[in-house]
């Protein structure tokens, strides 16, 4: 039996390049924060927002 696989490796679904999205931050935003329906918000770590958000009553 063979069941080696792995072998090959999809390249088209790439590692998603995402920043952080603070303004004038470079760092990598591995943070994402999905806002409902939206797309995600990726900040780093120093940046990251308070999630989940605050409940507004
Ligand atoms: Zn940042």
């Amino acid at each position: 039996m063979s069941d080696e696989v792995g072998a090959t490796k999809k390249t088209e679904s790439g590692p998603y390049v995402h920043l952080c999205e603070h303004p004038g931050c470079t760092k990598w935003g591995s943070l994402g924060f999905a806002h409902g329906r939206a797309t995600p918000n990726w900040y780093c770590f120093e940046h990251k927002i308070e999630w989940p958000p605050a409940k507004r009553s």
